[in-house]
């Protein structure tokens, strides 16, 4: 089979170079004018069109692009529309009407709750999560992807539209009342799948040659049941003749027991990644004995990460490919919305190291170079070959990114290194000596409110017009007034409100070597939300204390314990794009030890109480259950590196948020963290019947309020939480805090929810 290799990728950023998207939305939210924001986004869509047609691509998506979120989309085309945002916006007669009920499920309105957000698979991408109910009775409104496939057609361009499958659509949404009587959205399967039918057939209709239909979540651990619910799925799906092709895209891991299922059926293309963990698709691929008669997409790629890629590698995987399909065709692992759009962009970064990095639209280029090294032979791209290998070579053997002295440190890393040097009950009774804490202490977990006045002058430092003593003056007055505000209230131990940190990860990235800043490298995180996430460039250390002059600041403001903050190495590699060219843990055992420094000159700066937070820990765990102990083994590892080089009289606080911990309560265990907070609100204080379950040794504040809202929690409504965490877990071991950071509040809710926290923690205190 001869067939030409097309160059195609799955989906693009939405936002434009200059964040036009964000803009155009936002503006939308402030005066409510239709005709804009509809513009803005169309022209944004021919924008990507011609740039992706332009790029070379044979194959280009439509319908990837969305006002906030693809999931929402998913969930509004058909239907799954929760009552209360139908009240909420009751007209939907009009576009404004229209537009109004959909950004009410994204963002709510002052009556009712938005639909609940949650991360996409392992990305830093998050997804509005479609509420069903047993009754939900499925509608179709294919405007969207059939507007935008008529528009690029008219453009010249035939496109692929792009649809969230009906399995991972129904196993991403959430029972409406949930836990009520047990019912999950996937036994909706078969009232949904002839809305899926008629949308394929209106997409032929308007001239859709290809349909990618997305399944991610079939590279997660799924039961038999969940296969044989794919299986008849797309038994249904292919059934008709009045559709187009489908081809349906699996990215983010390997399919495993999901890919025979996939190759047995009617299905004419199957897209699955080969980069990282995914890469075991290739022998899982011949063990079946390929696709015959089928395309196949090979994401070779990396649509997640920012490094040049491996051009002969990925040469040689499509080598191996080509006997295994009728067709193959060449794409990034998955969507480029996980990535930045374009490294050119950045002005200001070394030509060198510029060249070692591959953002969104340079992976088109590397997309087409490969389909054309594939049709055309290796000579075809013998120029495009000798520069990546250039690139390449100059990468690996660049100071910036060896450094001696960082690798011999951490090769001598030994045992005694990850352990504190008396067990827990021997620390408590020291911390116990030199803190004299009440039983249930009161804390927070780091952060105050972040002001306009904090990030003026952020601002003003940046442009020059304060000077660095000016803008650590401003500082200093805010932590003067957060640690004053926290003694009023009554709190236990104290924070410095981290008023100097524009981002928890960004803010140490900054000050370690081995890290590097962009200027436009904005990436999705939900809907008009973006990040610059720093780059792990090379190996890190830490050329000077970070963070101990403001900890001693806040410090010598009271007598009362004040809490060292830090972010920690498995947190700091999550929320970074990361090092390719070797493992993981290997980083983050760079990282832990450059942290590992900060805490031990935090505790020589007198500092008894040093939290080191990991809240990506749990969101982080690989997608595979076959993968989690190997990960769970170096992030544990790194976090006590990081926190075994005091002496017992210090107290190593965690945290951890945004998750279910259930499945991580052993590493929770191992870190051996003297106290650890997590977010519990929200789920009752569930977690502390998992850690009493587990026995879990150590202290732990399990959240009492939801800082998520800007709602004041009761009294009342804490005491009952507190008294919950009681009954289920020894007083002795418990601390009283909020859910997580309060820096997105304002200081009037803040206020009085502290002044609440302390009165629900002295009223069971009293009954104890
Ligand atoms: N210490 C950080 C803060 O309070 C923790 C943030 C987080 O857990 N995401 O903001
Ligand atoms: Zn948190």
């Amino acid at each position: 089979m001869t067939s030409t290799t097309c160059a195609t990728v799955y989906g693009y950023p939405r936002q434009g170079n200059k964040r036009e998207l964000k803009k155009a939305v936002e503006g939308y939210w402030g005066d409510g004018n239709v005709d804009i924001l509809l513009q803005t986004a169309q022209d944004l869509r021919a924008e990507r069109l011609h740039l992706l047609r332009d790029a070379g691509l044979d194959e280009i998506p439509s319908n990837d692009f969305s006002l906030y979120d693809h999931v929402l989309d998913t969930a509004w085309m058909f239907g799954a529309i929760p009552d209360r945002h139908q009240q909420a916006v009751p007209d939907i007669s009009t576009p404004g009407g229209r537009l109004d009920r959909y950004f009410a499920m994204a963002r709510g309105t002052a009556e009712v709750a938005p639909l609940e957000m949650t991360k996409w698979f392992d990305t830093n991408y998050h997804y509005l999560v479609p509420e069903l109910g047993s009754d939900a009775q499925f509608t179709l409104d294919a405007s969207k992807p059939i507007a935008e496939f008529n528009e690029a057609k008219e453009a010249g361009v035939v496109t692929r539209p792009v649809i969230l499958g009906p399995i991972s659509f129904l196993l991403l949404a959430k029972a409406e009342q949930e836990g009520i009587d047990g019912f999950e959205p996937l036994t909706l399967l078969d009232r949904l799948l002839p809305r899926y039918a008629e949308l394929l057939q209106r997409l032929h209709g308007a001239g859709a040659e290809w349909v990618q239909l997305d399944e991610p979540a079939l590279v997660t651990d799924q039961p038999p049941a969940v296969l044989a619910h794919a299986a008849r799925a797309y038994a249904a799906l292919t059934s008709g003749s009045d559709r187009p092709k489908i081809l349906v895209a699996s990215y983010f891991d390997r399919l495993g027991e999901a890919l025979p299922v996939l190759a047995a059926s009617a299905v004419e293309g199957l897209a699955l990644d080969f980069t990282g963990p995914a890469a075991a698709n290739l022998d899982a691929l011949a063990a079946i004995g390929g696709l015959p008669g089928k395309r196949l997409v090979a994401g070779v790629v990396d649509g997640r990460n920012i490094w040049l890629a491996d051009l002969p590698r990925a040469l040689s995987i499509l080598d191996t490919l080509a006997g295994l399909a009728d067709r193959v065709d060449v794409a990034a692992s998955c969507s480029l919305l996980h990535v930045p759009l374009d490294v050119t962009l950045e002005r200001e970064l070394d030509r060198q190291v510029k060249g070692w990095f591959s953002f969104a639209r340079q992976k088109l280029d590397e997309i087409v170079m490969l389909a054309r090294g594939i049709s055309g032979g290796r000579d075809a791209i013998a120029g495009d070959l000798r520069v990546n290998a250039a690139r390449r070579g100059a990468r690996q053997s660049s100071p910036i990114v060896h450094v001696d002295a960082v690798r011999e440190r951490a090769a001598a890393v030994g045992d005694a290194e990850l352990h504190r040097t008396s067990p827990y009950t021997k620390r408590r009774e020291a911390q116990q000596d030199r803190l004299h804490l009440p039983v249930l202490p009161t804390t927070t977990i780091g952060s105050f409110p972040q002001t306009a006045e904090l990030r003026n002058a952020r601002a003003a430092l940046r442009s020059g017009a304060l000077d660095r003593d000016g803008y650590n003056a401003a500082m200093e007055t805010e932590i003067r007034s957060v640690v004053e505000a926290q003694e009023e209230i009554g709190l236990d131990v104290l924070v410095h409100g981290e008023p100097e940190r524009n981002d928890m990860v960004q803010y140490f990235a900054e000050q370690l070597d081995g890290f590097l800043a962009t200027a436009h490298g904005w990436v999705q995180s939900y809907g008009t939300r973006y990040v610059r996430p720093p780059i792990i460039l090379g190996d890190v250390s830490r050329p000077e204390p970070m963070t101990v002059r403001w900890a001693s600041y806040a410090q010598s403001l009271t007598e009362r314990p004040m809490k060292g903050m830090l972010t920690g190495p498995v947190t700091m590699l999550a929320w970074s794009f990361v090092r390719d060219d070797q493992p993981l843990g290997d980083t983050a055992l760079q990282v832990a030890l450059a942290l590992r420094d900060e805490v031990r000159d935090l505790e020589a700066a007198g500092i008894a109480v040093i939290q080191v937070d990991e809240p990506a820990l749990r969101e982080t765990l690989p997608l595979r259950q076959a993968d989690r102990g190997e990960y769970l083994t170096w992030a544990v590892e790194a976090f006590r590196l990081t926190t075994s080089g005091v002496s017992d009289g210090t107290q190593i606080h965690t945290h951890m948020c945004y998750a279910e911990f259930g499945d991580v309560v052993q590493a929770i265990i191992d870190l051996d963290a003297d106290v650890i907070s997590l977010e519990a609100a929200r789920s009752e204080m569930a977690v502390v019947d998992d850690l009493a379950e587990a026995s879990y040794p150590n202290e732990v504040g399990p959240g009492v309020w939801d800082i998520h809202s800007p709602r004041v929690p009761s009294v009342n409504e804490m005491t009952m939480r507190l008294r919950a965490a009681v009954a289920a877990f020894p007083a002795a071991r418990l601390w009283v805090n909020p859910d997580c950071g309060l820096k997105t509040r304002g200081y009037t809710e803040v206020r009085a929810s502290l002044r609440n926290t302390v009165a629900a923690a002295r009223s069971v205190r009293a009954g104890l």
